[in-house]
Parts: structure tokens; C-alpha cells; sequence
């Protein structure tokens, strides 16, 4: 296991050193009137930040986004030298790839993404009904993990992706509906409080638990984060991240920020994203 930890982390080093020029090339994502206002800061520029300030900084997003004490460990024995400019990296750019979206931290009010795109079976995955649309950087991200996919025999198919306030409302009572609420909570946001609002969030094939035995599922969990996806709601995360164990939702976050994920939060995303709002909000 340990090995198997460190493997996982020179694998994920090398990584971001090799993807870091490429992602910064990445195309500006487009903004709308609701960015501007409610938007976290783009950037984390604290290059500056003296030592003391940073071991202060760190300490108190520690604490606030309650990360585990080993993960905060391994942070602060790594230094400000070696992880301060990897958070950069990651939470640069593009606010929303890295923005807390859960059950306490909503969206803008009305936020809706701009650069939309209509997805369809003409490239390497498929669809699971027409009119799904995802953000214009995830649609292209969703291509070439695909493309990596088929390449070794596996489809993978997208059944759900954006979903506006009004359809994830929809979808919402639906399932008070059917299940009660104390499940639907379990499984499903109250609108605003949606990752699929982003337009950067993908549930794959049956959606449901039998995705993670399919060989569609096992290569995405393998292979998600080397193009950007990370899974959302891990198994056995339900306290920290509000939501059961969700094999086929997957979140596009960008290279930087799947690799930091990786790297320093072992995978964990709700851990990441609440560190860095702990840390841009202090
Ligand atoms: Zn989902």
C-alpha cells in the first residue's frame, strides 16, 4: 500500500511537471455578469508571502477545511517552497474548476456558464440522450479521455451533464418524491447547490452503483484524473462530502488542480476544494 502511495505520487509529480504547459495554454473560459460579482479570486499570488505568514495561512486552512492530520502532515513537511507554488497552479485560472460547490456553499445567484456546448455521438464517447451540454473546456476534455478509452477497447458514455437551477429544482423533487427526503439528500442537490450547474460535471453510463464493476467504470477510475476528472463522491466519504458513494459522477477540474488533488489529497476532492476556499477566503 505504501508503495503503491508513493508510486502513485512520483507518477502524478511527473505528471504535473510534464502537463503544467500545456494546461496554461488552456483557453480562457467565458464569463458571465454573475462571475464577476460572486466570484472567488482567480488567483492565489502569494509567492511573497514570508515564511511566517505562510506557516500562520497554512495552519488556520488546515484547521478550517479539516483536513486529516496525516494529509496536513505530509503539506507542511513538504514546505512552503515545494507546495505553495503547486496551489498556485491549481487554483489558477479559470475560478470555477477549483470553486467549492456542496450542500453548504451554493453558486451564484442564477449562475449560468456561458460556454455551453451540445454534445453528441460524432467523437469518441456516447451519449445517453440528446441535448446533454457541458462547458466548452470539459466537452473538450470529455473527447480526450474518451479517445484514450477507445483506444483501449472501453466506451464511455455520458448520461447526464449541465443541468440548470430550474432542471436540477426538477430532477430535486422528483426524487423527494419518490424516495423521501432524507434519501434524496443522500443523492441529489437542492438547485444552486448542484456541481452539475457548473457544466463541468459528467455522470457516466447506468448511474448507478453497478457502473464502478463495468470495464467503463474501472477505467475511469483509473484513469480519470490523468485528464483532468476526478470523482466527486468517494466511497466511504459520505460524512465529509454529504453524498453516498457516487461511482459515475465524475468532476472536470482542470490538469493542475486533478494532479494536486492527486498528489497532496489522495484523490479526495471535497479535501482540495475545501482547502483551497479555506485558504483564499482567509
Ligand atoms: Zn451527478
Amino acid at each position: 500500500m505504501t508503495m503503491f502511495i508513493h508510486l502513485r505520487h512520483l507518477v502524478f509529480t511527473v505528471l504535473a511537471a510534464s502537463l503544467a504547459a500545456l494546461c496554461s495554454c488552456q483557453r480562457e473560459a467565458g464569463r458571465t455578469a454573475a462571475d464577476t460579482a460572486a466570484a472567488p479570486p482567480a488567483t492565489v499570488t502569494l509567492t511573497s508571502l514570508d515564511t511566517d505568514s505562510y506557516d500562520k495561512r497554512l495552519e488556520d486552512a488546515l484547521l478550517e477545511a479539516e483536513i486529516p492530520h496525516a494529509m496536513g502532515d505530509r503539506i507542511r513537511s513538504a514546505g512552503k517552497a515545494v507546495f505553495l507554488p503547486e496551489l498556485e497552479a491549481a487554483a489558477a485560472g479559470d475560478p470555477f474548476l477549483s470553486r467549492l460547490v456542496d450542500k453548504q456553499h451554493a453558486l451564484p445567484d442564477g449562475y449560468e456558464p456561458d460556454d455551453l456546448v451540445t454534445l453528441d455521438n460524432s467523437g469518441s464517447y456516447r451519449v445517453g440522450r440528446a441535448g446533454l451540454r457541458l462547458r466548452h473546456p470539459a466537452a473538450e476534455a470529455l473527447e480526450r479521455m474518451a479517445e484514450a478509452a477507445r483506444a483501449e477497447g472501453i466506451t464511455l458514455t455520458a448520461s447526464s451533464a449541465y443541468r440548470s437551477y430550474d432542471y436540477q429544482a426538477e430532477v430535486y423533487a422528483r426524487n423527494v418524491r419518490e424516495s423521501g427526503q432524507k434519501t434524496a439528500d443522500r443523492e441529489s442537490s437542492r438547485p444552486g447547490y448542484s456541481q452539475h450547474q457548473l457544466g463541468l460535471a459528467v455522470d457516466f453510463g447506468s448511474i448507478t452503483d453497478a457502473f464502478a464493476q463495468t470495464a467503463a467504470g474501472r477505467w475511469i477510475a483509473a484513469n480519470g484524473p490523468k485528464y483532468g476528472w476526478v470523482i466527486s463522491f468517494p466511497d466511504g466519504y459520505e460524512q465529509l462530502t454529504g453524498y453516498r458513494w457516487e461511482s459515475w459522477h465524475y468532476r472536470y477540474m482542470g490538469m493542475p488542480l486533478a494532479v494536486f488533488i492527486e498528489k497532496w489529497f489522495d484523490g479526495i476532492q471535497q479535501y482540495a476544494l475545501q482547502f483551497i476556499h479555506a485558504w483564499r477566503n482567509y
